[in-house]
Order: structure tokens, then sequence, then C-alpha cells
């Protein structure tokens, strides 16, 4: 019913093609859905937001490929972001698929259906608190309303993607590359298999939000109340990108964007910019600073008057990731009897 609206299906070759499923009031604008042909039925690599137009662009769009919904065989997740998972689970209802996932992300999605609501605002109360924000960004938090947030019921995956081992698909080469820092349980999808142009490098890398070719990915805290683990994600994060890099894959094709060929050469790219980025906040931590001053002062894609609140929300949690990184790397470190606690570099 939407067919303007259908977006082009891109064909990869190799069995392999590619549906832009729309995200909501989202500057990213869509989600790269792949359909990865086997001898079973069509797979898919993530699904898109859960909405409306969503839905129809994915269906229209495996109409177009000379499929349907129903012919799902499987589904497999990158990461638990609703704009990956959202659509799971309609997805298993029209077809039986199965859903496949990390089991770091699986147990967020696991935690995400069964927290209440004011768990969520009371964690980010606390959790806001000790990063020194103001009060005035912190009241809002103590009189939550019932909100209806997309992503509060996700579907519950059927199995686990296991690091380093292939996945269960009948005729197809398709390894699970672990990469943790976007979120904890955050895979690449390797297909080993011969470039269709044959291009040089090894197979094609499904990336996931992992390794995109124009914007870095977020890098916060892992953010789970249930959890106290002192955790590095931009630790995790960097490690993965080396991973990724060795693979040498002959062309990335992610989820957002569009596919390129040189992986190593963008991995580079991202460890300088983080490199550059850490050598940044170390010189801001010349005076002590709470994570919510070094949030305020860092260098944002506009000032930080016009971020609006949420979006200061995880700009706080990737300043927290980046101090975790520095003290772990011995750069910088907590002020002893500060509170909120602050940090100042270490020479
Ligand atoms: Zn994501
Ligand atoms: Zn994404």
């Amino acid at each position: 019913m939407t067919s303007s609206q259908s977006g082009p299906v891109h064909d990869h070759g190799g069995g392999v093609r590619s549906l832009r499923v729309p995200i909501p009031d989202n500057p990213l604008g869509h989600t790269l859905v792949y359909v990865v042909d086997t001898d079973r039925g069509p797979v898919l690599i993530d699904t898109g937001w859960d909405d409306p137009e969503s839905w129809d662009t994915l269906a229209d769009g495996l109409t177009a490929c000379g499929t349907s919904v129903a012919e799902i065989h499987g589904v497999v997740i990158t990461h638990h972001h609703p704009d990956h998972h959202g659509l799971s689970g309609r997805v298993r209802e029209a077809s039986g698929a199965w859903i496949a996932m990390h089991a770091a992300d699986t147990a967020v999605v696991r935690r995400t259906r069964e927290a209440r609501p004011e768990r969520w605002f009371s964690y980010m109360t606390a959790k806001l608190t000790a990063a020194g924000a103001p009060e005035e960004h912190i009241a809002p938090l103590r009189t939550p309303r019932p909100r209806a947030l997309p992503g509060l019921s996700p579907a519950l995956p059927d199995r686990d993607i296991v690091p380093g081992e292939l996945l269960d698909l009948a005729g197809r080469r398709l390894r699970a590359i672990w990469t943790p820092g976007h979120t904890p349980g955050h895979v690449c999808l390797h297909l080993e298999e011969t470039h269709p142009a044959q291009l040089p490098g090894h197979g094609r890398l499904f990336s996931g939000d992992h390794l995109l070719p124009g914007i870095t990915p977020h890098i916060g805290l892992y953010e789970d109340p249930d959890d106290a683990t002192v955790t590095d994600p931009l630790g995790d994060y960097l490690d993965s990108l080396e991973r990724v890099g060795r693979l040498a894959p002959a062309e990335v094709l992610p989820a957002h964007q569009h596919p390129f060929p040189d992986a190593a050469a963008r991995v580079r790219e991202l460890l300088t910019h983080h490199e550059a980025r850490l050598t940044a906040l170390r010189a801001l931590l010349a005076e002590p600073l709470t994570p919510w001053q070094l949030a305020e002062r860092m260098e944002w894609n506009r000032p930080w008057e016009q971020i609006p609140y949420g979006s200061r929300n995880i700009a706080v949690s990737e300043a927290e990731a980046h101090l975790r990184r520095l003290v772990k790397l011995g750069r910088a470190e907590a002020v002893p009897g500060s509170e909120p606690v602050a940090y100042i570099a270490l020479s």
C-alpha cells in the first residue's frame, strides 16, 4: 500500500540484498536490513524500527526481492538497539523464524522486558547525581510519568550467537565476530565467501553499528541498573575495532549509511579519532572535573546549550566511558574525597 515509500532494494550480489527501512524522527534516516539467501529460505540481518511505516517498507521490500515476510527462515541481530531489533518479534510472528543474538545483549533484552520504568528513573537519578548533574536536570526524573517507549518489550531471542562460530545457515559461511563496545553483545557477521565482484580481501563483513563509513558510533556506559561491574566500553570498542581490521574484509556492509571497501583504513581513522579525543579530554582534566562538567566542555556536534535533554544524558554517558578508559590507562584519577566525584589528569 505504500509502494512509493518501499524504497529501493539494493542487490549487493552473491545472494545478498539490502532494504532501507526508515527510522522515524531520527537523523540517521534508515537502517539497512540485509536479506541473505540460504538453502532454507532468506535470513535477515537486523529488522528495523518497530513502526507501521517501517514494517510496510520491510514487507514491500521483501516482496520486491521475490519473497515475503512469511518466507523468512531466521533473523540474525547485530545488537539489541530498537533500530536493529525492533521488528524482530513481528517477523517471527509472521514467519516462525528463529531470532539469534549474542548472550550479553539477550541479557539486556531480558532485563528490559522485566524492568519496571520506575527502576530506570531511579537508576538515572542516582547516576546523574553521582556524575555531578545540576538539580534542574535531575528534577524531572523524580516525577516519572508512565510512558510507552518503543523497545520496552523487545522480542526475546531463541538462539545465541556464539563468538567465533559459524551460524547454522544452509549453504552459507557466516561467522560471528564478537565486537563489544557500542553494546556489550554487539556482533559483526563475517560472510566468508569470495566477493561477488572479486574485490580483494576476505569476504564481506556485516558490521552493524560497529563500523560505519561516516559517523562514530555512540560509546557510553553499558547502563545496566542490575550490574555493578565497572566495565570499560571504550576499551572494549577499541579492541573490537582492531579485531575487525585484522579480518581485512573486501567490503563492509554497515547497518546505516552505505557499504564501503577499506575496513582497515576506516579502523585506523576511528582509532586515531579516539586517541585524539582522549588526549583532548586529558587536557581538559588539568583542573578537576565531574563527568557532567567534562561533558559540558567536550566537543559535540553542536554547542552544549543546544543539546536536548535526552542527548545530554547520552553525552554524560560518553564522557564517563572516556573517563573509565583514562583511569584504566593511568592517565587520570578520581580526586580522593570529592563528592560528586571529580577526575584529574595524571602526568
Ligand atoms: Zn546501535
Ligand atoms: Zn543503529
